[in-house]
């Protein structure tokens, strides 16, 4: 390469590396929204757990941090077994909301409902006074009125704290309506229910919020889902996201999983969009 070339080509790498930044304040000028980062629709994930299985891959500080890169200002978390929540709350207490999960191990998850020494156990934990919520925790329909969720329902009640339930339609509905001073957050939508039955109970029960943990159906290729939209504007103070990380891939995923997110938020008038995004989290679990 002689000289001149050298000097020419030297010439077009300072032309480019000029041409770059010049882009990107053309972009950000004739496209404002083209250059928003993460921060600009900051979260509020309503679906955390911090279970065993992760405390040793992903310590706290590594958690926090995945927090940080997913823009999550603040999340709802719970955890098999319940001291994970305790360790994350520790870590970050202004960001972490904590919930008690009545499963002291996976093998409560099938036997909790009828199981008093679970109820003794929630009962015992709340005592520490830092708990939102207890959760998120799996009941069917008829199992409602069975003694231990009757018993949550009382203690939700008597501590001003909120039921995270992973509930099947008849068991939201009878939950709903068993507990109607407490507030109830009803885990994925009930996972597979249609947004008619997800409109119909929200209509009936106004202590009832939904949040839309691995919802495929809301924005399916991207775009959002006309009714699932027509539903976001009829109670856009009802709903909340979440990322679910009852898997270690779901940490590790949780940048992704939360992007997909705001790119239906982003579809919904500014204001609807920032409450499903934080605002309604924020307002359920204000600061204390
Ligand atoms: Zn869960």
């Amino acid at each position: 390469m002689s000289t001149g070339q050298r000097s020419r080509v030297g010439a077009r790498k300072a032309g480019a590396r000029l041409l770059v930044p010049m882009t990107v304040l053309f972009t950000v000028w004739l496209f404002p929204g083209a250059a928003r980062a993460e921060s600009d629709l900051p979260l509020f994930d309503a679906h955390v757990h911090y279970n065993r299985e992760a405390w040793e891959v992903l310590p706290p500080e590594a958690a926090i941090t995945i927090l940080d890169r997913a823009g999550v200002a603040r999340a709802l978390v719970s955890s098999t077994p319940d001291d994970g929540t305790l360790r994350l709350w520790e870590q970050a207490p202004d960001r972490i909301v904590p919930e008690v999960r009545p499963y002291r191990s996976r093998n409560d998850m099938g036997t909790w409902t009828k199981d008093s020494s679970v109820l003794a156990y929630v009962t015992e934990r709340l005592q520490r006074g830092i708990y939102r919520g207890i959760g998120e925790f799996h009941l069917s329909g008829g199992e409602a009125n069975d003694p231990v969720p009757r018993g949550f329902v009382e203690l939700a009640s008597r501590h001003g704290i909120l039921l995270h339930c992973h509930c099947d339609e008849k068991a939201i509905e009878d939950l709903a309506s068993l507990a109607k001073g407490v507030r109830v957050l009803w885990a994925h939508a009930g996972m597979d229910s249609s947004v008619q039955t997800v409109e119909k109970l929200l209509d009936a029960h106004p202590n009832l919020w939904v949040e839309l943990s691995i919802r495929s159906d809301i924005s399916p290729g991207g775009v959002l889902d006309p009714a699932w939209r027509a539903l976001f504007l009829k109670h856009p103070d009802r709903f909340l996201v979440g990322t679910d990380t009852w898997i270690n891939s779901q940490w590790e995923r949780m940048p992704e999983i939360l992007a997909g997110f705001r790119k239906w938020l982003r579809q919904l008038p500014p204001a609807v969009g920032e409450k499903i995004a934080r605002g309604n989290g924020d307002r359920l679990f204000s600061p204390r």
